[in-house]
């Protein structure tokens, strides 16, 4: 192996007392002994490479038990270890900016975590950039470089998927749980929550305000932050029953990518700076109170102007008398349960006003606005809906409220009671 300056760092060291140090040589010595932490993680990753192969010629055991017996990491720093072999494998920049302290053994877990469900033709474009990727972790902070390390990663997949975005909040959705067990030795109550991005920002959103009035009482004063954090928790779940339909949660998103979509430098994210769907952030938009801020060059700000988008009571009532479930034909969700979509959608110019407006249920709102399918309204409150490639599907009857001459004439028997929606898939079918 060569001595990519770690002699000397172990020499500088042996030759310090901390204990007597001033500030300036204490940095000195950390940035020897992160060189050093780095070569170490390097050898961990040469070693789990050598015995990978000895161990694809039945020489050995895996890289992983090498360092999990002979070197004692836990099974969680082996695992990363891996991780950190396959980047400096198909990047070897990174190895030999491992091997000389130049980045840490976390700058390469990022590029390891961000890379790991790249296509081929994505890796192919990213090795067009590695090289400002390398000197970005040179530089760059671990936290820092996994931002803009995912930034530009994003920017790749966006040209060859464009919609994985708005998969991925569907993935996150889907893999979003809730776990209940008891601590056997304590007897603990533990509940784990696992939330995509958009709702869990919904949910601390909610925490926060009450969390907030909580602490403005005096007579909180000297309880702990965690029992302060478990009384909003449980005001939130008892405030729910009455909850407005609005959604709570606060998103930053460029006038650009409002209006037209991704773009090549989007910002689309919440307060903590997670990225969200631009079509999703279109779909909330139907019921939200939009900031409008207008941040200027340097990135200060210094205008404000808010606009509720969210129907009024006035007109809530009367699409009640309309309809008594969602506005698509075959969808027998309940109206309370309903959304109020703006057909045209507020970032093409659409009002709020009743002649814009109807009530869809989540999974059809979702439909229309991350799967694409579009709607137009006529005079008579005839609905056509389109498909995402443009052709018609069908063209439904107005209000769906019983008893409606016209809508017990056209319509199709009844689906069965409950609330049954239909899957994009059958949609798709249909007519
Ligand atoms: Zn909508
Ligand atoms: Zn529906």
């Amino acid at each position: 192996m060569i001595d990519t300056g770690v002699l000397a760092a172990v020499q500088g060291l042996l030759a310090c007392d901390p204990d007597v140090a001033f500030a300036g040589e204490l940095g000195e010595m950390s940035r020897r002994s992160g060189s050093l932490r780095a070569f170490a993680d390097y050898v961990d990753v040469r070693i789990n490479r050598r015995s990978t192969e000895l161990a694809a010629q039945g020489a050995a055991d895996t890289g992983a038990h090498v360092l999990l017996d002979e070197g004692r990491l836990t099974g969680r720093e082996a695992l990363a270890t891996g991780g950190r072999d396959r980047v400096c494998t198909q990047i070897p920049q990174f190895d030999d900016a491992l091997a000389a302290g130049a980045c840490t053994a976390g700058h390469i877990d990022a590029v390891a975590n961000l890379t790991k469900n790249l296509t081929d033709e994505e890796r192919c474009d990213l090795s067009l950039v590695v090289d400002d990727l390398v000197a970005d972790a040179t530089h760059q902070p671990v936290a820092l470089f996994e931002k803009t390390t995912k930034a530009t990663i994003d920017k790749i997949r966006e040209i060859h998927r464009p919609n994985s975005d708005a998969d991925q909040l569907d993935r996150q959705r889907k893999a979003s749980k809730l776990k209940r067990w008891t601590d056997r030795i304590t007897g603990i109550k533990q509940t784990l929550i696992s939330l995509d991005p958009l709702r869990d920002a919904s949910l601390h959103a909610v925490l926060d305000a009450h969390l907030t009035t909580i602490r403005h009482d005096p007579a909180n004063k000297n309880r702990p932050f965690d029992e302060l954090r478990i009384q909003a928790l449980m005001m939130a779940f008892s405030a729910g029953h009455s909850a407005q339909r609005i959604p709570e949660v606060i998103i930053h998103i460029d006038h650009e990518s409002a209006c037209h979509g991704r773009h090549t430098d989007t910002l689309c994210e919440t307060v903590d700076g997670q990225p969200i769907p631009v079509s999703t952030v279109q779909r909330l938009c139907c019921e939200a109170i939009i900031t409008t801020v207008i941040v200027k060059p340097d990135g200060t700000v210094d205008q404000l102007c808010a606009e509720l988008r969210t129907a009024n009571r006035a007109q809530r009532r009367l699409l009640a008398a309309m309809y008594a479930t969602c506005a698509h034909p075959h969808c027998q969700v309940g109206f309370s349960q309903c959304r109020i979509h703006h057909i045209v959608w507020w970032t093409k110019g659409g009002k709020t006003v009743l002649a814009n407006l109807l009530p869809l249920c989540e999974t059809h709102h979702h439909q229309v606005h991350e799967v694409g399918w579009n709607l137009s309204i006529d005079e008579n409150r005839l609905v056509s809906w389109l498909r995402p490639d443009a052709t018609l599907w069908q063209t439904a009857d107005g209000p769906n409220r019983r008893p409606l001459r016209r809508a017990a004439k056209a319509r199709a028997p009844d689906p069965p009671p409950g609330p049954v929606s239909e899957p994009v898939e059958s949609l798709a079918r249909t007519g």
